[in-house]
């Protein structure tokens, strides 16, 4: 079986770069729940139940994991062994909550990572004297600036999506169903190096104007466009995204002409990543593209967002967000053009900030390819 966490060494600087940020922060704690942010800090991949299962990062001293004895093989996987962080395990009738804060005086300043559910944060706030804050500005950086051993895994992510596009003309094309297309490019997300098929989009002609379809048993048509935009992570948990937009024979002059346009605004955006120009100057060079050739009103959402343990995640490419790119950052580049009723299309790659301009981990070729 693929490796599944980084080297131990990885998350204990990770954890002591935390409690730093919590003491910089002014936070007396921050209590971490499964999901990526604890996968983050400590590789583990339990997830969230009516229990409380937690990693304590106090300002002062050092973190530690609350866990319910009976889910304790859950943290067999992570670096809490190795790193060795006290386990505080309990069992059903114990306070978990008071567990989580025993030890640490008066708590006033307490703080929860994102994805910790109102069924634990509230029972935190019972205990302590805090009114609980978001975990966001200890631990966005941190997300955010991935370092070499993320961006490789991120890169072998991208690899793994590729080889499954350049398979397209295998099952793609018409005559065959949205769902049928679609149950076997989930198979090959597996077979080509992913832990699973995270979402499948097939958006076959009309289908392809709302960026939120997924799949449908409509049957794909002759000369048709089809959106195709797929991912998962890999057994690391880093995540693939990518996007390309087929066509089922000779296609009217004019989407192709659109779809260059498209191409352009995309390469455009690529173009423009390098450290020190803000996320909504990306933003901007594809829409810019985009206006020049009439379909402004076309391209109806931001142009990227960040990618790593979460398919969704900062950076996010849009206008508004003044956020400088530093190397390190990953995002997606992907804008699309959305005609209702009649097509649409879109060019999805991730692209890493280098420290002096930008990455594709993603490089299959961006044209409209005729199967
Ligand atoms: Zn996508
Ligand atoms: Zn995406």
């Amino acid at each position: 079986m693929a490796e599944q966490r980084f080297a131990t060494s990885v998350y204990t600087s990770r954890l002591r770069r935390a409690a730093e940020l919590t003491a910089e922060a002014g936070l007396d704690v921050v209590v971490v729940t499964p999901g990526p942010d604890l996968r983050f800090l400590i590789g583990s991949r339990a997830e969230t139940f009516e229990r409380l299962t937690a990693l304590v990062v106090p300002a002062d001293g050092d973190a530690y994991v609350v866990v319910p004895r009976m889910e304790l093989a859950a943290l067999r996987d992570s670096a809490v062994g190795e790193a060795g962080l006290e386990v505080r395990d309990w069992v059903d009738g114990v306070d978990p909550y008071a567990l989580a804060l025993d030890g640490l005086g008066v708590v006033r300043r307490l703080a929860v990572s994102e994805a910790t559910p109102a069924l634990h944060t509230v029972p935190l706030a019972t205990v302590s004297d805090a009114s609980p804050q978001l975990a966001t500005p200890v631990l966005r950086r941190l997300r955010m600036l991935k370092d070499a051993a993320e961006v490789d895994a991120l890169r072998q992510a991208g690899a793994a999506i590729d080889r499954v596009h350049a398979r397209m003309a295998q099952w793609l094309r018409a005559g065959r169903t949205e769902r049928e297309v679609a149950s076997d490019i989930a198979a090959a997300i597996v077979e080509e190096g992913h832990a699973e098929a995270d979402f499948v989009i097939v958006a076959s002609g009309p289908n392809g104007a709302d960026p939120h379809h997924e799949v449908s048993d409509r049957v794909i048509g002759d000369g048709e466009t089809v959106v195709v935009d797929i991912g998962g992570p890999t057994e690391l948990g880093y995540n693939s995204d990518s996007t390309r937009t087929y066509a089922t024979g000779l296609v009217p002059d004019g989407i192709q002409d659109a779809f260059a346009a498209l191409q352009r605004a995309q390469q455009a955006a690529v173009d423009a990543v390098r450290p020190g120009v803000t996320a909504e100057s990306v933003d901007a060079a594809a829409r810019r593209v985009l206006q020049d050739a009439g379909l402004a009103d076309r391209f109806i959402h931001r142009t990227g967002h960040g990618i790593g343990l979460s398919v969704h995640e900062e950076p996010y490419i849009v206008a508004g967000n003044a956020l400088e790119l530093e190397p390190g950052m990953t995002f997606s580049i992907e804008p699309g053009i959305y005609f209702p009723g009649e097509w649409g299309a879109r060019i999805e790659d991730i692209v890493v900030v280098t420290d002096d301009g930008v990455e594709p981990l993603n490089v299959r070729p961006h044209a409209l390819t005729e199967l």
